[in-house]
Parts: structure tokens; C-alpha cells; sequence
């Protein structure tokens, strides 16, 4: 991967405002609760290893993260609490978990069978939670039945197995509409009965994650998996109030050029924005390829406390906006974050996207330099 050191296109993360959020939430749990933080995704684009590393210094029981190669950035850099793949694995990587203490997710009986032959060879012995499927449909046991065959086997190869944690995961924990609150009362009904199979809990009951934890205390469980809003955002977009998280991301630029152009000249490719009058335009260095999508034409940014639209179309390492005055090479630009009184937030740009301000986070690219 190569990154953009020398171009003044950077994201800009306030590892205090994750601090914040962590704090807040765990004055909110209950004082058996633990919370891990799900750091997955390069930490829904803010860093992983950084943000794993206030998180321990704040204080928490442990990381999840989607895919194995997530869970070993995070020991290759001496993060030495539990770290829990949420994804499914291939069996074969089964000892290369044990071995970095890497906990997984399993949702079928075959991953275990497979397993315990080469982790009985190699002497290791893999901690697991078992994933509920109640009504997500992703991954997980569907009944007493799947459950009670994973648990019987996990006992009977105890030597291999460490059956330390069970979970679930809510589709609907983040609207109050009656269809989602149905569902999901459907779903922790679903997950109460699949429990009551086990004859002793795992150390770890996790079914919470960012929206139930704000929404849905009643969940339960012991631990809290807490995501989105360790960022600052709010899990339901813009439907129910949340409480006072910090916005810890913000996407910075520079005008790196600027002229003058005439009524009627266009921009862009496609020739799609055409001046009405004589106008400044200047360019900005960040573009789809960086995760600014060319769904954002149109769109707005901050200079000098002005909102300015973005016209023409989006290049792969380039935009061009409307500024109300000439402005010098250099001056800031802000894509997400705040200027003087305004703001521009992931939501606003989730709209523009049609999407949800997960997935604005999730794509600004690699090539964006994180700095902290
Ligand atoms: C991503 C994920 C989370 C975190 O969800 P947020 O909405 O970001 O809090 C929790 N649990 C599972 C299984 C996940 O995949």
C-alpha cells in the first residue's frame, strides 16, 4: 500500500474523542459489564493499532476485529488482551490462531471437527465463541439442536477447545420503528431460548453491540460490543438521540490551484458543470480513488468558513469547486470535520452517498494518511 505523505490530503483523528466515547459508555454499562472494542475494518478507518492502543490505556476487556490478519496486526503490536475474530475462518488457520491466542467465531459444527484433528496434532488449544444465528442470517447455530452437537463436542475435546464465549448480533437494535422492535424482542427471545441449552455460561455472554448497548440495556449479556459510537456516531444515522458521543474523524485538503474562469467554460470530465457568469474555481487534491466518491458532485466542502460546491464531475485523484473569491494555493479545505461554525458530518455525506456513515468512514482509502 502505498500512502500520500507528500500531498496535504490527510484524516485527521482525535484519539481523545475515542477516549471520550469509551469513557462515556462504560459509565453507562452496568458494573459487571466489560466492554471490547471492535477495531475491525482498520478501526472503521481511523487506524487500528492507534486506536486498540487508547482503548487499552482507557481500559477495556478486549478487541474484535472481522479477519485473522486484523487480529495479528493488533499482537504484532504487543496488545496483549483478548482479541475475538467475529468472521468465519478457514479451519486450516485454526493452530496459527491458537498459537497468537486469537479467539474465533463459529457458526458450524464442521469448522470445529476440522479443527480439533490439526490442533490435537500441534498440541494448541483454540478459544472459541459460538455464534447464535437468531434472526441476522449471517452466520451462527439455528437451534437447540446445531448448538447442543457444538457445545457436546467442544466438551468432548476439551484439550483443543476452550469454549470461552457465546453471542449474537441484533439486525434492527438501532430504530424504534414497531417492525425493528418486533424483531428484534423476536431475536433476543430466540437468542434466551438457545442459552437455556447450555448447562454452565461461557465466560463471556456478548450480544450488545453499539445500538443495543444505547437503545436496548435490557439485551443483557455481559460484555458489550462497542463499535460505531466509540467514533463518535450515532448507530441510527439520524433517526433516535444518542448520547453525547465525540466525532473523533476529520478529512482535510488544501487548494493546490485556483483561476478564474468565463461564463459558458466548463469543468470536468464529461464537460457536466458549465459557469453561468465568470467564476473562481479551485482544485483540491483528494478523489474517488481516496474513497471521495463520485456520488459527491455536487456536494459541498468547507473553505474559509464557506461552504463551497464541488463541480464537475469527481476524478480519480482530483476535485474542483466554486469558491466566492480568489483564495491562495494552500489554503485548507475541509471535507468532513468542523470550520469556524460550521461542520460538515459523515451523515450529511452518507446522504449525498446514499448510505450510511459506516461505509463513509470504511472507504476513504489507504492512500489518505491517518494523523493523529
Ligand atoms: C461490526 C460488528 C459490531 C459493531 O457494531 P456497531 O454497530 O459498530 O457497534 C458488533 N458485533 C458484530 C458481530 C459486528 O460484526
Amino acid at each position: 500500500m502505498v500512502v500520500g505523505f507528500h500531498r496535504r490530503t490527510y484524516a485527521k483523528i482525535d484519539l481523545n474523542a475515542i477516549k471520550h466515547n469509551i469513557s462515556v459508555e462504560k459509565e453507562k454499562m452496568d458494573s459487571n459489564q466489560k466492554l471490547f472494542a471492535v477495531v475491525k475494518a482498520n478501526a472503521y478507518g481511523h487506524g487500528i493499532v492507534e486506536v486498540a492502543k487508547v482503548a487499552h490505556e482507557v481500559g477495556v476487556e478486549g478487541y474484535c476485529v472481522a479477519i485473522i490478519d486484523e487480529a495479528l496486526a493488533l499482537r504484532q503490536a504487543d496488545l496483549n488482551e483478548l482479541i475475538l475474530v467475529l468472521g468465519v475462518t478457514p479451519f486450516e488457520y485454526a493452530p496459527l490462531m491458537a498459537e497468537n491466542d486469537i479467539s474465533t467465531a463459529v457458526g458450524d459444527i464442521d469448522f470445529l471437527k476440522n479443527a480439533q484433528k490439526l490442533l490435537e496434532q500441534r498440541k494448541l488449544r483454540l478459544s472459541i465463541h459460538l455464534a447464535l444465528d437468531t434472526g441476522m442470517g449471517r452466520i451462527g447455530f439455528r437451534n437447540q439442536e446445531e448448538l447442543q452437537a457444538a457445545v457436546d463436542f467442544i466438551n468432548q475435546y476439551s484439550n483443543q477447545f476452550n469454549f470461552e464465549g457465546i453471542f449474537t448480533h441484533f439486525a434492527t437494535a438501532d430504530s424504534k420503528k414497531r417492525d425493528a422492535v418486533d424483531y428484534y424482542d423476536k431475536q433476543l427471545k430466540k437468542f434466551k431460548n438457545l442459552e437455556t441449552c447450555l448447562k454452565t455460561l461461557p465466560r463471556y455472554v456478548h450480544v450488545a453491540n453499539s445500538a443495543a448497548s444505547i437503545w436496548h440495556k435490557e439485551c443483557g449479556g455481559n460484555t458489550v460490543r462497542f463499535g460505531i459510537s466509540m467514533y463518535g456516531l450515532n448507530p441510527s444515522g439520524r433517526e433516535l438521540d444518542s448520547p453525547d458521543f465525540k466525532l473523533a474523524f476529520s478529512l482535510m485538503s488544501e487548494i493546490v490551484a485556483i483561476k478564474e474562469i468565463n461564463k459558458g467554460d466548463s469543468i470536468g470530465y464529461g464537460k457536466t458543470y458549465t459557469a453561468k457568469d465568470s467564476e473562481w474555481i479551485a482544485t483540491v487534491p483528494i478523489g474517488y480513488a481516496d474513497g471521495w466518491s463520485r456520488k459527491m458532485q455536487g456536494f459541498k466542502v468547507l473553505i474559509n468558513g464557506f461552504f463551497c460546491e464541488i463541480v464537475g464531475r469527481v476524478c480519480m485523484d482530483q476535485i474542483m469547486v466554486r469558491v466566492p473569491q480568489e483564495y491562495k494555493v494552500g489554503t485548507a479545505v475541509t471535507l468532513i470535520g468542523k470550520d469556524s461554525n460550521k461542520k460538515i458530518t459523515p451523515q450529511e455525506v452518507a446522504d449525498q452517498m446514499n448510505t450510511i456513515h459506516y461505509e463513509v468512514l470504511c472507504l476513504i482509502s489507504e492512500r489518505v494518511p491517518r494523523i493523529y
